[in-house]
């Protein structure tokens, strides 16, 4: 990492070395990664980013652990779809859908969790560990399997069962916690207290993950021929991945790799039974009051968001706007993009898809923007939202005459 200068404080800018610290000691204000933009735009072109590895290892210059030693199970370089069907059905002029659901682990949680393993090993970490809403879960077991760390994963024990069991499958230690999400990450903060040898990816090492989500406006920008789009739609959990999508945009532009100063607008997507964010928006509050989760939308269901405040300011500095939309409305938006585009989604990408839609019937998106919407997750983990609405059409004998009788006229004009 050899364009790191450094850790500083988000709130008062004291500085700490790149170590395993997440909090300032003077302010409790987070600690974001400083680099070293000039060196970095005098070394880096577009030419030695395609030269990378097909993976968010190529933007390693911009990212705080070697990729040498990178724990990569071929994470990032997702497929950016251009979705005119979808486009057309919503008034959209330019929509394009960042399929982040074909990851390892079926999420985006593999591009943070990619980064801050790496960094945990190069630390001397050798214990992984995470309180999660699910994905999170999957993508630490996986990594810290392949990377032969032992891992220790944390959910809340009503999870959807496919993301339980697609976390034990890799064999690490699953605690499910009878409590919130926000019970078992207050779990998690006391843990990391008690063992500082473990590496907590979103506690003591959440420096280093929440630069992962920067390669998800590195990819955009590459993928659209090195442009920002002119609106970005993205879910709200924690608030992270949108906070670091905005500055992704913005350090392109610092380092010489956009010409022109990027001014995406950036809206957020959050579930109505868990929309603090949105709730602050709507009321033009400057803080981000916790609420208590209900809603189906599981992997972004965080009642008290770490970066709420902070997605807040950047999508209002924007001209942005956050969303929110009823359980009905997700699972709409999943099968719209479904039946649309082909792309199954999970609750949270429904959130995204329903919120997209809102915002286009009321003119907050407009025909005449490049729009990326942010499909974070995999369908198949969540297949219990959309079972009863997703059946077979109709159930015949093997006959070719019931076959014909039933569905033979399918594609007759
Ligand atoms: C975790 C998660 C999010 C939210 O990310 P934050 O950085 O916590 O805001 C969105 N979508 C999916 C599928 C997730 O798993
Ligand atoms: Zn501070």
């Amino acid at each position: 990492m050899p364009y790191v200068q450094g850790l500083r404080c988000r709130e008062c800018a004291r500085e700490y070395p790149a170590e395993a610290l997440h909090a300032c000691e003077w302010c409790f204000g987070p600690l974001e990664v400083v680099y070293d933009y000039a060196a970095i735009a005098s070394r880096t072109t577009r030419g030695s980013i395609a030269a990378g590895p097909n993976t968010l290892w190529r933007y390693a210059d911009l990212l705080p652990a070697a990729s040498d030693g990178a724990v990569s199970l071929g994470a990032g370089m997702t497929p950016l779809i251009r979705a005119d069907r979808l486009a057309a059905e919503l008034g959209l002029g330019e929509l394009w859908i960042k399929n982040d659901a074909l990851n390892p682990t079926g999420s985006f949680k593999d591009r943070v969790v990619s980064v801050a393993l790496t960094r945990a090993r190069e630390l001397g970490f050798k214990v992984a560990a995470c309180a999660s809403t699910g994905n999170l879960a999957n993508s630490v077991a996986a990594h810290a399997a392949h990377a032969g760390m032992e891992s220790v994963v944390c959910v809340p024990a009503d999870l959807e069962p496919a993301k339980i069991i697609g976390t034990a499958v890799y064999g690490g230690r699953v605690v499910a916690v009878e409590g919130t999400y926000d019970e078992v990450n207050r779990l998690c903060g006391e843990l990391a207290a008690v063992h500082p040898d473990w590496a907590f990816v979103n506690v003591n090492l959440r420096t280093y993950y929440a630069e992962g989500s920067r390669t998800l406006a590195f990819e955009v920008a590459e993928q659209l021929g090195w442009q920002a789009p002119d609106h970005v739609v993205v879910p709200i959990g924690s608030g992270s991945q949108l906070t670091r999508i905005a500055r992704g945009f913005a350090e392109l532009h610092d380092v010489g790799l956009l010409p022109d100063a990027p001014h995406t607008r950036v809206s957020g997507a959050q579930a109505a039974g868990c929309a603090p964010v949105a709730t602050a928006f709507a009321e033009g509050a400057s803080a981000v009051r916790p609420v208590r989760p209900a809603t189906i939308a599981k992997s972004i269901a965080i009642g008290d968001p770490a970066d709420g405040g902070y997605a807040l300011d950047v999508v209002r500095a924007s001209g942005g706007a956050v969303g929110a939309v009823t359980d009905a409305e997700i699972l709409q938006g999943i099968r719209l993009l479904a039946r649309s585009e082909g792309i199954f989604t999970e609750t949270a990408g429904g959130v995204t898809i329903a919120t997209l839609a809102r915002f286009a019937a009321e003119g907050v998106i407009r025909p005449d923007e490049s729009v990326v919407a942010y499909v974070t997750g995999n369908g198949l983990k969540t297949i219990d939202a959309v079972a009863g609405a997703c059946a077979p059409t109709v159930t015949v004998p093997p006959s070719l005459d019931a076959f014909e009788a039933a569905v033979g006229s399918i594609g007759e004009a």
